[in-house]
C-alpha cells in the first residue's frame, strides 16, 4: 500500500507552482489537503454518493464515449453553475480504467467503483464551489515571484485535487487515494514502466522526510 501523503506528492507535483513551494512546506500543503477532504466525508459516510448527488439536486450525465486529448483520457468533469450542477461521466474511459486497475496484489476495481470514486471526486469540487471555500484559497498562499518588489501571491491550485482524493477515499472506505489508479492504469496500458512508477514513489518518500511539519 503505498500512503496518503506520497499519492498526495504525486498529485502536488503536477502543480505548475510545485517547485515554488518551500521544501519544509510540502508536506503541510498535503496532509492538510488531505484533512479538509477526509473530514468533510464524514457528513456522507454510509451514504451511497448516487444518492446524495440525487438529494444535493447534482444531476449526473452519461456519456458513451471515452473522452482523449493529447492522449490524456478525460473520465469525468464537473460543471457548476448557482443555478444546476452537473457531473458528466464518461463511461468509455472509467471502463477502460476499471478494466486496467489490477496491479501488484490489489483486487481490481469494477466499473461501478470506478463510477463513484469519480462522482465522489467531483461531488467534493460542488462542496466547494457552493460553500465557495476552495481548498486552494484556504490553504497559504505561496509568493513565487516578485514584480519591482511587489510580492505576487498565488494559491496552490492542486490542493483541492488532493483534498477531493482524500473526500473519496474517506466516503467509499478505500484502501488507498483513489488517484493510484490513475498510475495503474498508465503502468497496465503501457504508457508508463512500472519501474519508474517505484522510483518515483521511492524518490517522494524521501522528499517527504526531510519535509516535516
Ligand atoms: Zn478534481
Amino acid at each position: 500500500m503505498i500512503r496518503d501523503e506520497v499519492l498526495g506528492l504525486c498529485e502536488l507535483t503536477n502543480d505548475l507552482l510545485y517547485h515554488k513551494i518551500p521544501k519544509d512546506k510540502v508536506s503541510l500543503y498535503i496532509e492538510e489537503s488531505l484533512e479538509i477532504g477526509k473530514s468533510a466525508a464524514q457528513a456522507y459516510k454510509g451514504m451511497d454518493i448516487i444518492e446524495v448527488c440525487k438529494e444535493s439536486g447534482v444531476e449526473i450525465q452519461f456519456l458513451k464515449e471515452s473522452k482523449k486529448t493529447y492522449g490524456v483520457s478525460f473520465r469525468a468533469h464537473v460543471e457548476m453553475s448557482q443555478k444546476q450542477t452537473k457531473i458528466w461521466i464518461y463511461e468509455g474511459s472509467l471502463d477502460d480504467l476499471a478494466k486496467n486497475s489490477k496491479f501488484a496484489g490489489r483486487k481490481s476495481i469494477s466499473y461501478q467503483d470506478a463510477l463513484r470514486i469519480h462522482l465522489s471526486h467531483e461531488f467534493f469540487h460542488y462542496l466547494e464551489f457552493k460553500q465557495d471555500r476552495f481548498v486552494s484559497a484556504i490553504l497559504p498562499k505561496i509568493v513565487p515571484f516578485q514584480v519591482f518588489g511587489l510580492k505576487i501571491e498565488r494559491s496552490i491550485n492542486r490542493c483541492s485535487e488532493i483534498a477531493a482524493h482524500g473526500f473519496a477515499k474517506e466516503l467509499l472506505q478505500l484502501e488507498e487515494l483513489p488517484n493510484i489508479y490513475d498510475y495503474i492504469y498508465l503502468i497496465n496500458s503501457g504508457q508508463m514502466k512500472q519501474e519508474h512508477f517505484f522510483d518515483m514513489i521511492r524518490s517522494y518518500e524521501k522528499i517527504l522526510e526531510k519535509s516535516v511539519t
